[in-house]
């Protein structure tokens, strides 16, 4: 006999995850509720249904869903029967939803009733698309004229459990699109092995200081899960048997409600849906559940500012950092060795920072030859990576790829500096990045800075165009409270008088806004600002 050759797939969690945690729930917002056993048994019916459709391995199915117990079973069911899910971004504009539809070539729709009417208005668009899969909250009787149509529902009641094959780990099982903020949007893919491996090193590294994650934490995203595999959770939660609670279409009322009811203890999510969290009219009445909650902010830099409030209603907060073509945590801000002997004080400034890459993850900031950066807290340089989940490729598009992977490294475009300690601090972004007479402005560091004034909400600096400098910075900002110009102006003063900031990185000018535009992914839109100040000049 030869040794069972064991893959890396995602069928291989179930077994003991199943004889451990059997009875572990999973709730869909004050809907539903399975324990994993349920959870188990419904995917391996639909999985089975939908290979009686005619679905394949190999085939793309996409899923048009907000975050729902459908669309976290999808993501199990279609990668373990060797498909491979699309997680179509909803909050693109339709083109883009169809653009990237026909670009992967799906096969197969999984839609929730409330998406019907935007398909059905292009429905002979879509030819190539074989079979509807239709479900809905209020009714087992979904009408739609799209075709074929299939009821969800019915292929989990009508079907016996599929007994999941034994694929290579190497099988692609996902692929979705970046968010196309700067220019139009490249496909990512991952396979069951990339989704495991980072499963368990994001289960490895959660338990240590600050985020201390145990067995009795409940999970709950608010990265939606039409995005960059909402962080993993999903899959760590399985892994790792923690309760796990999904909310739905997002509704800071009902997402603060749950976080109470369900006794949510660890979130991930961009910044901007903190602010709203936080600054939402029921948060004072449910604050008491914000102090056993433990926030993980990614997708852009934590503002200083966000985490002093965060902090003050009890929330461990912390900073985590990847991409959508890095599946996508590579690090998160918890302490190594060196910190943890420090004072509470001084590790503030770490649990904000972009911390520390996570197990298996090679991370280090290059400097224009390729050359690793030293750690001296201020050489900047590009992020560049290599871990055991990060896409192959641009799906379909040789060129970016080759960019992307130049010497075998990732490039993130992302630049940072490295401290003492080992900590990766990001500056800017590569194409956001703010050139003035040809020196480089740190944005995020004059962001922190301001965000840190009372009644400044989210702030963003951008560069414009300037006659004599090239590019000039000019500070966006949201108040909450009646502040001014002048306020803002003496505050960042201030730095420059301790020598912590330079004259030239001072905004020329200052824009009160009353919401700054979002990306889909819910970041803030440096580049609709450029425009936005650029017209305002004209
Ligand atoms: P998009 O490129 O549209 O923003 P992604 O979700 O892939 O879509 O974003 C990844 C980028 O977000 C990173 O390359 C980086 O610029 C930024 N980012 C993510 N986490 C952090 C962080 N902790 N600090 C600063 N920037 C971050």
């Amino acid at each position: 006999m030869t040794a069972y050759n064991y893959q890396l797939i995602l069928k291989n969690i179930f077994p003991g995850s199943l004889r451990n945690f059997g009875d572990q729930e999973i709730v869909y917002s004050d809907k539903k509720r399975f324990t994993f056993n349920q959870f188990y048994e419904r995917i391996s019916r639909f999985a089975n249904g939908l290979k009686e459709i005619g679905v394949q391995p190999g085939d793309k199915v996409a899923v048009l869903d907000w975050d729902t117990n459908h669309y976290m079973e999808s993501y199990f069911s279609i990668p373990m029967m060797g498909s491979v899910l699309h997680t179509v971004n909803i909050r693109y504009p339709p083109e883009l939803i169809y653009l990237t539809m026909q670009h992967a070539e799906d096969k197969y729709v999984i839609i929730r009733d409330e998406f019907l009417p935007l398909i059905e208005k292009y429905a002979s668009m879509f030819d190539f698309i074989k079979g509807w899969i239709v479900y809905s909250d209020d009714t087992d009787d979904v009408k739609t004229s799209l075709s074929p149509s299939y009821n969800y529902e019915d292929l989990v009641k009508n079907n016996e459990p599929m007994n999941f094959p034994d694929i290579d780990e190497n099988t692609q099982a996902t692929i979705f699109y970046t968010s196309g903020t700067t220019g139009l949007p490249k496909g990512v893919t991952f396979t069951h092995r990339d989704l495991i491996l980072h499963a368990v090193s994001l289960a490895s590294s959660v338990h240590r200081e600050p985020l201390v994650v145990r067995d009795n934490d409940v999970f709950m995203s608010l990265v939606p899960l039409f995005h960059v595999h909402s962080w993993g959770l999903p899959y760590v939660t399985i892994l790792t048997g923690n309760k796990y609670v999904l909310p739905g279409r997002y509704d800071m009322g009902k997402i603060i409600e749950l976080i109470d009811k369900e006794r949510i203890t660890l979130s991930l999510m961009v910044p901007s849906i903190l602010y709203m969290i936080l600054n939402h009219p029921k948060a004072q009445e449910h604050k008491d559940a914000f102090s056993k909650w433990k926030v993980v902010i990614g997708g852009a830099a934590l503002p200083r500012g966000l985490a002093r409030l965060a902090e003050s209603y009890g929330i461990r907060i912390i900073a985590g950092y990847g991409m959508s073509e890095t599946c996508p945590v590579l690090t998160l801000a918890l302490y190594n060795d060196r910190i943890s002997k420090k004072n509470e004080n001084e590790r503030f400034e770490y649990r904000i920072s972009t911390g520390i890459p996570i197990i298996f993850v090679h991370l280090k900031v290059v400097n224009e030859y390729g050359k690793e950066v030293p750690w001296d807290g201020k050489t900047i340089g590009e992020i560049v990576v290599r871990a055991p989940w990060l896409t192959k490729e641009y799906y379909k598009d040789p060129e970016k790829t080759e960019q992307l992977w130049k010497d075998g490294w990732l490039h993130t475009g992302d630049l940072a500096f490295v401290d003492s300690d080992g900590y990766v601090h990001i500056v800017d972004r590569e194409k956001d990045a703010i050139k003035s007479g040809g020196e480089f402005i740190p944005s995020i560091l004059i962001e922190n800075i301001v965000s840190e004034i009372p009644g400044v909400g989210e702030v963003a600096l951008v560069g414009v165009s300037h006659e004599k400098w090239g590019e000039r910075p000019v500070l966006f900002v949201k108040k909450l409270k009646d502040i001014t110009k002048e306020d803002i102006y003496d505050h960042i003063k201030k730095y420059l008088e301790t020598g912590r900031i330079q004259k030239f990185w001072i905004p020329d000018d200052v824009v009160f806004i009353d919401d700054l535009p979002k990306t889909s992914t819910g970041k803030i839109d440096k580049k609709m600002l450029r425009d936005m100040y650029e017209n305002m000049k004209k």
